[in-house]
This record gives C-alpha cells, structure tokens and sequence, in this order.
C-alpha cells in the first residue's frame, strides 16, 4: 500500500469539516486540514452565528414597546450599528480560536491556505504537494445573485455582516430563509424594508399556511412584502439607489441585498481534472456514504447541496469519521430533520407539510389553533402565533409540526424528538401541558380542522 502524508485531508475548514476532521483524528487517523478563508465556515463567520446575534439586537425594539404596558418607562432608544458590529466582531473572533484549537487538541494538522485537488490522492496547499489516502471535500456554498443589470451594486448575506453603517432604506430579494431573516433583522434595527419575491408567497417548500401567516406578520410590523414581483435592473441616483421592478414601478433605497440562493463552491478546486461528477449547479454528487464517482474523494455538507443546515453537515461529518476509522457506523437519518427560520416570528417546522403529507399518506386529519399569547395580553402587541399538527389518519401518527410564533424554533426541537420516536396523536393527547405557555397548545388540540 502506498505511503501516503495523510489518512484523511479535509479541504475546508466549516462546520463539516471540522467535525470530520475532528472526530477522525480522534479516532486515530493522521489529519490535515485547509482553510484559505475563516476558521469554523459560513455558519461561524457569515450566516448562523452572527446573524442569531443580529436577530437578538433588532428584537429590542419590540421588547421596549412591549415593556409599557408592564408598568415600565423606558427611556427614547438609540441603536448603535458599529457597537453591534464590533461586539460581534470580538465574538466571532473568540469562535474562530476556539475551532482553531479543536483541531489543534484533536491532533489534526492546520494548513491556512487554499487547497487544490491534483490527482484523487494528492492536494497542493500554499505551493506545497500533499497526499492522503482519502480526501473529503467541504468547502460549503457562496451567495449566488443571477444576472441582474446592476447586480454590482447589490450586496449579499456576506456583506451585510460588515455594512460600514445601519441602512435607511434598504431592499431585499428572494424569499428564502436568508431574506425572510433578513428583513425581520434590518426592520426590527429601524431601517426601512421592502421584500420582493418573484412568486406568490415566499418560504416556498415550508408549510401553506406557515408561509401566509408568517407574511400577514411581517406584514403587521411593517415591512413591505411585494410578491410576484422581480428586479429588472439597479441603478445609482443622487441619494442611493433605484431598484426598477418587472412591472414597471421602481423603489428609493440605500442598499439592495440579494439572497437568492447559495451555490456550492467547486470551481477552480481540481474536481474536474480528477473526474469528480458534478452537477450542473456545481454542487459534488455522492453516495449514501459521502463517497464520490471517484473512490478516494468524499464530500459533505452544502457543497453536496441537499440538506443545507449546519447541524446536518456535522452529523455527516461524524458519520463519515465512523464510517472510514472505527469498526462501527452511524449513518445519518434524514427524515424529520427539524429547522427554523428566524423570521420575526420564528417559523419552526418539523415533518411534512400538509400538501406534501396529503400526497404521501392520503387521509390526514389537520389541528390548527392561533392566539395570542399570554404576554400580549398586557404589551398591547397584536402578534399572532399559528401552531400546526399533521395526523396521518392510518396510522395516527403525527407526520408534521409547523408552528410560527415567539421562539418556534425552541419548541420545536422538542416535539422533533417525539416525531422521531413515532408519537401517535393519541400521545400528545396524554401529554400533560406546562401551563402557561405557548407550547402546551401543541397536547391540547382536540377539534380538527373541518
Ligand atoms: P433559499 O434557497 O432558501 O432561497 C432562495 C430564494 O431566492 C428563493 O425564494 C428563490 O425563489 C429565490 N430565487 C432564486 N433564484 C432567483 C432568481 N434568479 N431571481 C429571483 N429570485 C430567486 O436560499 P437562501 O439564500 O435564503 O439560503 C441558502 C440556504 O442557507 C438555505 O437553503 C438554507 O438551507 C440555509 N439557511 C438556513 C438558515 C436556518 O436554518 N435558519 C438560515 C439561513 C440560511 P423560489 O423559491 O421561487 O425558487
């Protein structure tokens, strides 16, 4: 066999990555990595992190109007966009030691500096030719903003982190998860929002009537949602910039964020010259263990493109790690993989919708229940939270859980594990609620919808 630098050399250094990285040297394996960009990926640097931090600051708004009607005065605000950023700043920082030293304690080798595939056992790394016996590739995704005239005065997810200043008047486009939050973040700081999407409702895939309800919420608090609507071009004027729409109008603003999708980030990585089978979007295709068409070259997370949630590529990551190093595995289970939004409210959702839920399992009975929840009774808020079951009546299993409101994602984690350990309706219908709270909703849904 030949002798090779490595047992294992990760390209990328994200959540994947690193877990991969990781939970191999752990196990034993002689371990390198490369990272060109920043330690711990997208999620750490440029997405989940931060901006979970973002969302916490522009909740304050709110939180100072709610306070009133409690009895407290609370002084005129003044938001500081450059302390946000700096605060973060520190704590990203701190975040990015802490993934340099896992690596470093698990007794993998860092090399800090692009990786490039030279043959399915070799990489070259700052002018220097490394082999390993496998490679696994997790370079994750880059936004992705289509060919719009203009489109260099537009910013992505990517700047938005490090805008020298809050923007006034800022427009958002798409309607995915990164918009969705997006909007709710710079509306909640005080600028103000316009979201376009080019379809009928945004968070397309997500539940009906999630989707609605979240929009007639964001909606409420002020931000103004145009759907069937799309740029044709962007253009500078005296006071910012013009964003010209299909249909003729046009919108005043300070900055345009495109978050129109992520595409996988292969180019120029040597996967063609290795004969890697790519898809046409760039994303790496694999087999169910990670594998590529070539037998030494493995990839995980967004560069694969199919589930893109951090908590997906580490267990991909830890997956892989047992597969190659220890007599044992764990495979990775994909069904009822719970997610978030972190939309003002947060969508939490668990299951199939009930479009996809009718077309999977025929007869299903819908429990569906809005409120108002217990704190806006006093805060004057007129916020609405929608809660969701699926029942698939064959089996009275509860297939879906969507729910939008007030740290939907929080509660939502849980009931994931009840729909992991098949709970029947009849089980949440013997679950005790904690009372009072919005979750307890979910065990006392006992009228179907009609
Ligand atoms: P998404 O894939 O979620 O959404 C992309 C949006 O852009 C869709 O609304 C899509 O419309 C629209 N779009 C795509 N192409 C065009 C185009 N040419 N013109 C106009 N609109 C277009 O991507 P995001 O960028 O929001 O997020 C990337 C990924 O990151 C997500 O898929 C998610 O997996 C992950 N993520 C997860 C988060 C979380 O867990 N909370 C937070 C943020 C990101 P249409 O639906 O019509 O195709």
């Amino acid at each position: 066999m030949p002798d090779f630098d490595y047992d294992l050399f990760v390209i990328g250094a994200g959540s994947g990555g690193v877990r991969a990285a990781r939970m191999s040297a752990g196990l034993g394996a002689r371990v390198a990595v490369a990272e060109d960009r920043y330690m711990g990926g997208t999620c750490v640097n440029v997405g989940c992190i931060p901006k979970k931090l973002f969302v916490y600051a522009s909740h304050f708004r709110e939180e100072f109007e709610d306070a009133a009607g409690f009895g407290w005065t609370v002084q005129p605000e003044k938001f500081d966009w450059k302390k946000l950023i700096a605060n973060k700043d520190v704590e990203i920082k701190r975040l990015n030691g802490i993934y340099e030293s896992l690596l470093n304690n698990a007794g993998a080798r860092i090399y800090n500096g692009r990786a490039e595939l030279v043959d399915p056992h070799t990489v070259t790394v700052n002018g220097e030719k490394l082999t390993a016996q496998r490679i696994l590739v997790a370079v994750g995704g880059w936004p992705y903003v289509p060919d719009v005239p203009g489109k260099e005065l537009a910013i992505t997810s990517n700047e938005a982190f490090f805008l020298e200043q809050l923007p006034q008047r800022v427009v958002i486009v798409g309607g995915g998860y990164i918009a969705v939050e997006f909007a709710g973040i710079f509306n909640g700081l005080g600028s103000e929002v316009t979201e376009i999407y080019r379809g009928p409702v945004f968070l397309r895939g997500f539940d009906d009537d999630a989707r609605n309800f979240v929009a007639q919420e964001m909606r409420k608090k002020g931000i103004d949602l145009r759907f069937n609507a799309d740029v044709s071009a962007i253009t500078k004027n005296t006071n910012g910039l013009t964003v010209a729409l299909n249909d003729g109008s046009s919108i005043e603003c300070d900055t345009v964020m495109y978050a129109t999708g992520r595409r996988p980030l292969t180019a120029n990585l040597g996967l063609e010259a290795c004969g890697v089978d790519l898809a046409p979007n760039g994303a790496i295709m694999v087999n169910e263990r990670y594998q590529t068409n070539i037998d030494s070259i493995y990839a995980i997370g967004d560069v694969t493109d199919r589930i893109n949630l951090t908590p997906v590529a580490l267990a991909e990551g830890m997956s892989l790690a047992w597969d190659l190093f220890s007599p044992d595995e764990k495979q990775v289970d994909y069904e009822y993989v719970p997610a978030a939004v972190f939309s003002q409210p947060n969508i939490g959702t668990v299951g199939y919708t009930e479009t996809q839920a009718r077309e999977k399992f025929g007869a299903v009975t819908i429990y569906r229940s809005t409120f108002t929840a217990l704190k806006h009774t006093l805060s004057g808020s007129d916020e609405k939270t929608l809660m969701k079951l699926i029942v698939d009546d064959t089996s009275d299993r509860v297939v879906g859980v969507h729910m939008v409101g007030p740290d939907a994602g929080e509660t939502i984690q849980g009931i994931a594990i009840a729909l992991k350990a098949g709970a029947t309706k009849a089980v949440f219908d013997r679950t005790i609620g904690i009372h009072p709270t919005a979750a307890e909703e979910f065990v006392t849904m006992r009228e179907p919808v009609a």
